[in-house]
């Protein structure tokens, strides 16, 4: 916990210079200047592992780090290789990536996988624009797949700090930010996990672009070559959509890990995260339709009805998304 707060005020202090954002709290850009090698090497000095982890949400397969590695987070928690899931029930859902696209086929969602990327049709692609410049509202079913990002300058207009409605316990002192339209739910499942005795946390909640984007950078200049399944690229977050949190729990010192699917806290939202309309995003074994490593701790706010759908149905947010929803931009 002190390595966290330490990080948080070394950040804040490198970091004192950041650009202002439009409707961003200040305290939520760390910076825009990414390519700054100075910034970079004093945050590469200055940081944990753990702080790391904590601030830019990734569980690091152990087995893949280099043997040298001097940041792996601590052996207690270190990550593992994603292991069967033995508290999470098996995904029923199905990759829909097989096709043969051609101009005569008419699209449909199974056009789209998220992790192979391909051009749309010409048909599907005439009128949206390029996903750099999409306009995204306050639709809370926004597609943020690896193929449809946000754009950098899509902050949500309605964050609120977690601060001023949860105390310590739960934000663990950390400034964070969600949207306001996920206060009610968040309020209401945190109660319900207490009222059963859990003590659950909340390690991460919105995150700008500019923050994603220094997490990437961070995560290329120290595994360049693992980049890929370390840290999502900024624009590719769903924390950027402000209804995303990643809850923790104090039986793994609320770290970003997979075991967390196997404390009290991770079986209980594995099984009732959907009464309060939050959905498991990424799944074990769904990296081939999300492209996303196993996340347990990932929890996005969709609404009961569809959330309750998902969890009794089996099917991805994401396979949900590609089947019901127009391709929100060209990629
Ligand atoms: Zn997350």
């Amino acid at each position: 916990m002190k390595k966290r707060l330490l990080f948080l005020v070394v950040v804040t202090l490198l970091l004192s210079a950041c650009l202002t954002v439009k409707h961003v709290p200040p305290t939520l850009v760390p910076t825009i200047a990414i390519d700054s090698s100075e910034t970079t090497d004093k945050l590469s000095n200055a940081v944990t592992a753990e702080s790391v982890a904590l601030l830019l949400e990734t569980a690091v397969p152990s087995a893949t780090l280099p043997p040298t590695n001097t940041v792996a987070p601590s052996p207690s928690v270190a990550p593992t290789e994603e292991p069967t899931a033995t508290t999470t029930p098996t995904p029923a859902w199905t990759a829909t990536a097989a096709l043969t696209p051609t101009a005569t086929i008419e699209p449909t969602a199974t056009f789209w996988p998220t992790v192979t990327r391909q051009v749309l049709p010409e048909s599907v692609s005439a009128g949206l624009a390029p996903c750099q410049t999409r306009i995204v509202d306050t639709e809370l079913l926004a597609m943020v797949t690896q193929q449809f990002s946000l754009p950098e300058t899509y902050a949500p207009p309605d964050l609120v700090p977690l601060s001023d409605y949860f105390d310590d316990s739960i934000t663990l002192g950390q400034d964070l930010f969600a949207r306001q339209a996920i206060i009610d739910p968040l309020q209401r499942i945190i109660g319900a996990m207490h009222e059963v005795g859990l003590r659950p946390s909340i390690i991460s909640a919105y995150r700008s672009y500019s923050e994603q984007a220094l997490a990437w950078k961070w995560w290329s200049s120290q595994y360049p070559g693992r980049v890929a399944i370390l840290s999502a690229r900024p624009g590719y977050s769903e924390h950027q959509l402000g209804t995303t949190v990643d809850f923790g729990s104090p039986a793994i010192d609320h770290l970003f890990h997979v075991d967390f699917a196997n404390t009290a806290e991770g079986v209980w939202l594995t099984n009732n995260a959907h009464l309060y309309g939050f959905t498991l995003s990424y799944p074990a074994n769904t990296y081939e339709i999300t492209g996303i490593k196993w996340e347990p701790w990932h929890f996005r706010y969709v609404g009961v009805n569809l959330a309750t759908q998902l969890f009794t149905s089996g099917q991805l947010l994401t396979s949900w998304q590609l089947e019901n929803l127009p391709p929100p931009c060209i990629p």
